[in-house]
């Protein structure tokens, strides 16, 4: 167990439309994906593995797409040589195969069967297997099971991280979450309405609209709209794999939707990394610790995303399976690594493209101007898009209650800095070079990930490849297509802290991939 109980939450609380969903994450540009973001319904959000971005920041209306204008694709065959995207690694925690699901529903769940429906069959669907085939053996997954509790939830549970931890401050009053679920689980075996638990199971409790479960980083719906954990079984020794499903959208039309990507979240993750952050994961370690390598060094900026477990990664997608449920896209390490839009599976029509930096980590002085040097790719020939550059850092620390300190500036070579203050640059495409100044502003502070993770002083910067005249498959007519590439800015004194030197940290695959049909 680890010293500090790392719990893995969906960032977003999810009210949006099936055909059109939408995140509640939105309301700024690069809103925080991770934060305890309660505001307001933002149709526009990216479904492309992106962060989400509020379209009244990046569509301008003093800006009109000039695509039609821009030089056309020189169609060389190859992708530019690029930064390396993030990757998942086993932490060396336990992974799950072939799970069994069983959903837990009360007398006053909404859409309790159709919830039922989908725990027991959305482990033996393709898309399962296609979004864990990186990361475990998912075949000759078992039905799930369901467990209909005989009565309402209560009005409020309390999680006191599990047996044997300590509670989380400011928990409030209310039900035992852990030791209801415990009993839950002992009265359903004992019923023989399921198995014992077997430490290869996820139990999905499906709460209503009119139950709040604090003692994690907030009240339920206001901070997280679902997450995962484990326990101990009543035997002492089995361990419970559990996912926290409250429901966020009553009186939506899109409630069960949001329930079911929230719930798709929760399982993938349950599977691939049932102890938070040790299984399937980006290390989020916190530091001081051994994670001072290269590879730790390049995920970084990600973390400061709210990037971590396989779903983490593509929060705020979303897929419609054959038949009309729609769950989350997930982080497939060989769609990354391969070129190819990360967030599996990927809609028919879409195609990825995005702009790495030269650097994952930028070592400056407060008041000092460099040059990011950044190149835009894609994995298809397609028309040309804009980059847009904004200061992550300074949402982050908006969203920890902090002031809103700007931390970078930017200036895009050619470019312009629109009304809002964004810096844009038009036109790019695959191999283009685009050179951004940057300049920090002010020290930068330790963030808190969603994860729990504290880091180093770090300012970060988000790239965002933005085509405005391409609607994603899953929103026509309403998404922009856009992905996200950040990095990160150290003092000196911080480099010299952390082992890094005063170039940073370089972050440029070696070789040159040949264009191939776009993965599905
Ligand atoms: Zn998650």
């Amino acid at each position: 167990m680890r010293p500090l109980p790392c719990r893995s939450i969906l960032l977003c609380v999810l009210i949006g439309p099936a055909a059109a969903l939408a995140t509640a994450c939105g309301g700024s540009t690069a809103s925080n994906p991770h934060g305890a973001d309660s505001g307001a319904l933002d149709a526009s959000n990216v479904d492309t593995g992106a962060p989400p971005i509020d379209s009244g920041v990046v569509v301008d209306s003093g800006v009109v797409d000039d695509d039609g204008a821009c030089p056309g694709v020189s169609g060389s065959g190859t992708q530019a040589t690029h930064g390396n995207p993030p990757v998942v690694s086993n932490l060396g925690g336990p992974v799950l195969h072939s799970p069994t699901v069983v959903t837990f529903t009360f007398q006053n769940t909404a859409n309790a069967a159709a919830l039922q429906a989908f725990g027991a069959t959305i482990g033996s669907t393709p898309w399962f297997a296609e979004v864990l085939g990186d990361y475990t053996a998912t075949t000759s997954t078992p039905a799930g099971l369901s467990v209909a509790i005989a009565a309402n939830a209560d009005a409020t549970y309390v999680d006191n991280g599990g047996v044997g931890l300590d509670g989380d401050a400011g928990a409030g009053s209310g039900t035992d979450l852990n030791g209801f679920m415990n009993q839950a689980i002992a009265n359903a075996v004992a019923a023989k309405t399921i198995p014992a638990p077997d430490g290869n199971t996820v139990y999905m409790f499906y709460f209503p609209s009119t139950t709040t479960i604090t003692g994690f980083v907030g009240p339920s719906c206001q901070a997280y709209g679902g997450y995962h954990f484990n326990q101990v079984y009543a035997d002492g020794k089995t361990p419970i794999y559990y996912a926290v499903l409250p429901d966020c959208a009553a009186g939506s039309p899109y409630e069960l939707e949001a329930l079911t990507v929230a719930a798709s979240h929760e399982l993938v993750e349950a599977v691939s990394d049932p102890a938070p952050n040790t299984g399937w994961s980006l290390d989020t370690s916190p530091y001081p610790d051994a994670g001072t390598t290269p590879i730790e060094f390049r995920n970084d900026p990600w973390l400061s995303l709210g990037y971590g477990e396989i779903a983490d990664n593509c929060a705020g997608t979303a897929f419609m399976l054959d038949g009309g449920t729609v769950v989350q896209r997930i982080w497939s390490n060989s769609a990354a690594t391969g070129g190819h839009d990360p967030c599996v599976p990927a809609p028919a029509g879409e195609t990825y493209f995005n702009a790495s930096p030269d650097k994952a980590i930028y070592v400056a002085n407060v008041g000092d101007t460099f040059t990011v040097d950044v190149t835009p790719f894609t994995d298809v020939a397609r028309p040309s898009w804009q980059l847009d550059a904004v200061d992550y850092s300074q949402q982050l620390a908006a969203n920890m209650g902090g002031s809103g300190t700007s931390y970078l500036q930017f200036e895009w070579v050619g470019g312009v800095v629109r009304s809002d203050g964004v810096a844009s640059l038009t036109c790019v495409n695959n191999g283009t070079q685009a050179h951004l100044k940057v300049t920090l502003l002010a020290q930068p502070v330790a963030s808190q990930t969603s994860e729990g993770a504290q880091m180093w002083p770090q300012a970060v910067g988000a790239i965002y490849s933005v085509d405005l005249s391409q609607q994603t498959a899953m929103t026509p007519g309403q998404n922009t297509a856009a992905f996200v590439w950040p990095f990160e800015v150290i003092t000196p004194a911080t480099a010299a802290q952390i082992g890094v030197g005063s170039s940073g940290i370089a972050d440029m695959a070696r070789r040159r991939r040949f264009w191939e049909p776009v993965r599905r």
